[in-house]
């Protein structure tokens, strides 16, 4: 079947894709346009890349804002100072300084092109020629400029690919991936997020014939990618391919459940919730606590996010019940997110019998029920004539364990008197 004539934004011409740059918010955006005046004031020139350009094209959102210069860092620096502009030299070694302009960063690079690659500390040269800077970056959707007025530039054909959803390296795609192999899991990344149709031949095969040099990655870029790959609109087509490439194993040490990650998919689509790059993780790659803990190390998570997939994981061993007494006690211990996440796995999972009203219901609990306040602590223990020390704990859990039981009650008298024999007794 042809492909269609124009791209999910609608752009099909030179002229519209100019129209759409020029009328973009983050374009026209007060901080953006000093940006490029500071650097246009000194002489240089600067155009938009990458993201941006390619997310206008699109039709959808842009994130953030990289700026691509033939001004050097020290002329970067010097002209968006004196232009009163925030200026912070994150990344001179490969040429960039982040500047900020009325509260937003702007990541602004000098025209580069790589000497020599190998990962993230290629070693690199500038260059004031942008069909150059242009081959060294990864995709051609993503090697598209435009000016401070909107004005495409496209020197390596990106925009026809933009308009076709084709996802393309530049240049020989196993070159290009020897030089960096984190572009194996872009290739996919990017494939899931603006792909259409099927994944490009080359490209996959390329990816396939190196998968081996992913072993060679930091755990911190494995995890920026696979987490943008997880919520991206093709992820499940996008993670079959990359499981019948052996690729799936070699980053995440299992191959996934995919069932389950597509249950997760409609489950969110049926109550339309956002989706969370921690669950669909967790749902896709992790079947007990110890696995969890495997996982968050081996993508170097953060400790909340480890806790959020050991929380998943032990809902596959004390499913998720159907009676409204104890969803509000796991409420109550739990607390609203992880009691959530609980809720989304186990009904990916359906470890437990339910249809969707059971589950829906389960879900929106704490949207209708609000979780009660322990009543006691530990200083009402105390001032009942109990040593601080470690049974005024003691005291405590045994009454909140009787106070969960019996339903929350909240008349003070009973409170009172149970609390009361429970000291005495
Ligand atoms: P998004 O920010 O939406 O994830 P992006 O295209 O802006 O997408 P970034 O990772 O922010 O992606 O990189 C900005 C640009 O830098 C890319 O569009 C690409 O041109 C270039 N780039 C980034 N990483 C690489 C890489 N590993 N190899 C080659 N070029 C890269
Ligand atoms: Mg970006």
């Amino acid at each position: 079947m042809a492909k269609p004539a124009s791209g999910p934004g609608g752009i099909r011409t030179l002229a519209e894709a100019n129209l759409a740059l020029a009328g973009a918010e983050w374009l026209n955006a007060r901080g953006c346009q000093a940006v490029f005046e500071a650097i246009e004031v000194g002489g240089f020139c600067a155009r938009a890349v990458g993201g941006a350009v390619r997310n206008t094209l699109m039709g959808v959102s842009v994130a953030d804002v990289d700026i691509a210069t033939d001004a050097l860092p020290d002329d970067v620096m010097r002209l968006a100072r004196s232009a009163g502009l925030g200026v912070h030299p994150t990344g001179l070694s490969h040429g960039t300084v982040t500047v900020v302009a009325d509260g937003s960063a702007y990541e602004v690079t000098t025209l580069r092109r790589d000497v020599e690659a190998h990962g993230r500390h290629a070693t690199v040269s500038f260059t004031a020629d942008w069909a150059e800077d242009a081959s060294r970056r990864d995709f051609t959707i993503n090697a598209l400029y435009c000016s401070r007025r909107g004005c495409l530039f496209d020197p390596l054909g990106g925009f026809e690919d933009v308009r076709s959803s084709r996802v393309r390296f530049i240049g020989s795609p196993q070159d290009r991936i020897r030089e960096d192999y984190l572009r194996i899991l872009r290739f996919f990344r990017f494939f899931a997020s603006y792909g259409d149709g099927e994944i490009d031949p080359s490209g996959y095969a390329a990816v396939l014939g190196e998968r081996d040099g992913l072993s060679t990655l930091s755990a911190e870029r494995i995890r920026v990618e696979m987490l943008k790959l997880v919520s991206a609109p093709r992820s499940v087509d996008t993670l079959a391919l990359m499981q019948k490439g052996r690729i799936l194993a070699l980053v995440l040490g299992t191959d996934g459940d995919r069932r389950r990650f597509e249950r997760l998919i409609a489950i969110e689509t049926e109550l339309a919730i956002r989706s969370d790059p921690i669950i669909r993780l967790g749902v896709l790659a992790v079947n007990s606590p110890n696995e969890s803990h495997r996982l968050a190390q081996r993508l170097r998570l953060s400790n909340d996010e480890r806790t959020r997939l050991v929380n998943l994981a032990e809902v596959l061993e004390s499913p998720i019940s159907f009676n409204l007494g104890e969803q509000k006690v796991w409420l109550y211990r739990l607390g609203r997110e992880a009691y959530r996440d609980r809720c989304l796995m186990a009904w990916a999972s359906e470890t437990s019998s339910g249809n969707a009203p059971d589950w829906r219901q389960a879900f929106e609990l704490p949207d209708v029920w609000e979780v009660p306040e322990m009543p006691f602590s530990g200083k009402d223990i105390i001032d009942r004539g109990v040593l601080p020390g470690p049974r005024v704990g003691e005291f405590l859990a045994k009454f909140e364990d009787w106070w969960l039981d019996a339903g929350f009650p909240l008349e003070r008298e009973l409170l009172i008197s149970k609390l009361d024999r429970l000291i005495k007794g």
